[in-house]
């Protein structure tokens, strides 16, 4: 009886509503596995290092839909120890704890969404791991519609003017991490970049769970010698 309750009353998995171990059934757990990056390191160098959890595709992208989408605020938590246990395996080489600094949504879209979902994925790997987050560091002041259907440059356009950095704010002394939920074109994450190295930051990379990207980002070439 008591197992049969416990079968009836265990949460649903939130992918596909069987009973959830944690936040998902061992089944969705196993393919959110199975999507990540053997080498999530391999591209943190260059102008902008990035670090990835897993690939943008299977379900690992339902994942992150859902919490983008489908009000799941609560998926981030897992997702951000996975952030968490990745960053605690020293890949990034760092001795110095960076301030951590999610990519911002406009206030309406916030409003709407009810969460910010880089945030939410900030919060729970700095819980995770002891990093200090800051959640209003950088601001959006651009409400940037969907930009799939647009080009790189049409893309970086729009985003040119996308982020401030908040005058409230006292410019951090540590060194600032950028964490986001998807990394694809790199644009937004330059952009946040170059607003924050303008105030005088210092960036040290980012770290995103998913890489939309099969061999990650075109952009870091290292200059020509
Ligand atoms: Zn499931």
């Amino acid at each position: 009886m008591r197992s049969l309750l416990a079968t009836v009353f265990r949460p649903a998995c939130p992918l596909c509503t069987r009973p959830a171990q944690g936040c998902f059934c061992i089944d969705c757990q196993r393919q959110i596995l199975a999507t990540r990056l053997p080498q999530p390191w391999q591209f943190w160098h260059g102008d902008l290092p990035i670090a990835a959890w897993g690939r943008y595709r299977d379900t690992l992208k339902r994942v992150l839909g859902a919490l983008k989408y489908n009000n799941r605020p609560e998926l981030a938590r897992p997702l951000g120890h996975h952030l968490g246990e990745l960053w605690l395996t020293g890949g990034h080489g760092l001795r110095e704890m960076p301030l951590v600094v999610p990519i911002p949504v406009h206030p309406d879209k916030r409003l709407t969404r009810g969460y910010n979902q880089a945030e939410l994925l900030a919060a729970s790997f700095c819980e995770f791991i002891g990093l200090k987050l800051s959640s209003n560091l950088l601001l959006r002041q651009t409400n940037t519609q969907a930009q799939h259907h647009l080009s790189v440059q049409a893309r970086e356009a729009n985003l040119a003017t996308a982020f401030v950095m908040n005058p409230q704010h006292p410019r951090p002394t540590a060194p600032v991490l950028i964490v986001d939920d998807i990394y694809t074109t790199g644009a937004t994450a330059r952009t946040a970049q170059t607003v924050l190295q303008q105030a005088g930051c210092a960036v040290v990379g980012i770290l995103v769970v998913a890489t939309g990207k099969a061999d990650m980002p075109a952009k870091l070439k290292l200059p020509a010698r």
